[in-house]
């Protein structure tokens, strides 16, 4: 029996990192091949056209070649177990990818060849950044014409003020890319178009080796002679602490969908990412290898079948070994509630999780009880932090178009707020009620899910609410105050708490100055 120790140095917990079009989805897909998980190539897509089937919400996605909602991926490789975490490559969902990304120990960063750094591969790094996850950088499609590496790799640094370290340098590139040199091993990496076929490393010893006459045309080695030459000069070596720390990135060049150096970034996040984190909690810091079980929800979705209304809050376990059929306590309700079906996820599939260990994600399914941001443990009051909600920058007036249907409607909203999908606001006086969300396609995501799984057709409309913002303060007099005199600025969010939206900027400022005891926030916890 493996101890928890030997456990929590197997897993990876990951997620990729890119723009739109940056090759996420191939990679993943190459990734989850050298896993086994899968056997054949194209079954990630073939998910994405069963999950298209399931209800018209899923045909946005669909139509607009977007991935909506993220999935949890676990696979084996050499030893080690990778959870790789989905994100959603829309900016529309940063809010989603920003929950995932604090269920990860560390994630690779996919980067187009010929584009270099684009807008939301930078919006993501930030995210990273603000929780100092490490990240390995993935430079894609070099068979194609692509940016001097150089140039690449300046721009890293530049624009994301990271020290770059070069673990493969390509040789050529466009039609004349030949494959890789690997600069820690010394080896050649040659690649066979098509993607089916995965050479062997050749090893040489060092740029001088005669053999190197042999394997590459003249022209080419003497650049690649006087390029690593270079990289050796200016790039830093790999080092480990300062990679853990978020202060310096990996570098790896490759085609995915060439299955081209997809093996190396593989080896690399398992020899030098994290393992599973020590994770805060509100009173303490707990260590994976502690024996008793903790984890977070850091995502929940529901009516993944329509015809039930059922969820599955996606649990990052922190710490222990957890066992099914577990009494696990809910921090935030104070009830014990027994876990009789976790669920693991597998590249094309679930199952039922006998056992599961720090890093690994698993799904239990439940009608509400559990929430983003919730803890779960085997008894202490542990709360962890950090799963954030965000005031929503647009609010929308949400109107029935059969005005019999409010009930409904409120629990529709209700349900789809608690899944994290949006924010819904109720009003203190009135009917009312608005929705927030973070980008405007996520208004036509709810209109579609709210009709394909809940029946209901409705409307958004434009009303005038500038910001949302959560109302704190220590002393309740002064908040019941506060309630008499802004009634009709004031709503409730789905935990209840007090929401106040002001019309404008002035509206804010003025009511932050008139009540200078109580904290409007942006973001607040979710626990
Ligand atoms: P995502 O939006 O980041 O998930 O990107 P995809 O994986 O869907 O890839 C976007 C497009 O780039 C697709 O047409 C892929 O076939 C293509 N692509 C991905 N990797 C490579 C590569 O290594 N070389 C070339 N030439 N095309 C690639």
């Amino acid at each position: 029996m493996p101890t928890i120790d030997e456990q929590v140095s197997r897993r990876r917990t990951f997620a990729i990192i890119a723009h739109p079009d940056a090759g996420k989805t191939t990679l993943t897909e190459k990734l989850l091949l050298f896993g086994g998980a899968i056997q054949m190539a194209g079954a990630v897509k073939a998910k994405k056209e069963q999950r298209g089937a399931r209800s018209d919400f899923m045909k946005i996605e669909q139509d607009r070649g977007i991935s909506v909602s993220s999935a949890v991926m676990t696979f084996e490789f050499e030893k080690n177990i990778f959870n790789l975490l989905d994100t959603p490559g829309h900016e529309d969902f940063s809010e989603d990818t920003y929950r995932v990304l604090t269920a990860v120990d560390s994630a690779v960063m996919v980067i187009d060849g010929a584009k270099g750094i684009e807008a939301q591969t930078r919006k993501l790094f930030e995210v990273c950044r603000l929780r100092d996850v490490p990240i390995t950088t993935f430079v894609n499609k070099l068979d194609r014409e692509a940016r001097d590496s150089f140039e690449l790799i300046d721009q890293i640094e530049q624009d994301l003020a990271l020290d770059v370290s070069p673990v493969t340098w390509p040789i050529g590139s466009g039609r004349d890319f030949h494959g890789c040199y690997d600069l820690v091993n010394d080896q050649l990496l040659f690649m066979e178009k098509g993607g089916n076929v995965v050479k062997e490393a050749i090893p040489i010893k060092g740029l001088d080796d005669p053999k190197l006459d042999e394997l590459i045309p003249d022209y080419l080695l003497e650049k690649l002679r006087e390029e690593v030459e270079m990289v050796r000069e200016i790039c830093p070596p790999f080092d480990l602490q300062s990679y853990r720390e978020g202060h310096l990135t990996p570098v790896f060049f490759g085609s995915a969908v060439n299955n081209f150096g997809v093996r190396e970034l593989l080896r690399g996040i398992g020899d030098i990412a994290p393992t599973p984190r020590p994770q805060e909690a509100a009173t303490r810091l707990v260590e994976a290898a502690e024996p008793k079980v903790s984890g977070f929800v850091f995502k929940v979705q529901a009516n993944i079948d329509p015809n039930h209304r059922d969820r599955i809050a996606f649990i990052r376990l922190c710490s222990g070994h957890f066992k099914r059929g577990m009494k696990l306590k809910h921090v935030r309700a104070g009830k014990q509630m027994a876990v009789h079906n976790p669920m693991l996820f597998f590249a094309n599939e679930r199952d039922i999780a006998e056992e599961a260990w720090p890093g690994d994600i698993i799904g239990i399914p439940n009608h509400g009880t559990l929430r983003i941001g919730d803890t779960l443990t085997e008894g202490e009051d542990l709360r962890f932090r950090g799963v954030p909600a965000f005031a929503p920058e647009l609010l929308q007036k949400v109107r029935l178009d059969d005005p019999l249907k409010g009930k409904h409607l409120q629990r529709a909203l209700e349900q789809l707020a608690e899944e994290g999908a949006s924010q819904v606001f109720k009003p203190m006086m009135g009917a009312d009620w608005i929705v927030g969300v973070v980008g405007q396609l996520q208004f036509e995501v709810l209109k579609e899910r709210i009709s394909a799984e809940y029946g209901i057709k409705v409307h958004f409309e434009p009303t005038p609410a500038y910001a949302a913002r959560w109302v704190i303060g220590s002393d309740p007099l002064e908040i019941k105050k506060f309630r008499d005199a802004n009634q009709s600025a004031l709503f409730e969010d789905h935990d209840e708490t007090l929401v106040f939206i002001a019309r404008n900027a002035w509206h804010l400022e003025t009511t932050q100055r008139d009540w200078p005891n109580l904290k409007f926030e942006a973001t607040r916890e979710q626990n």
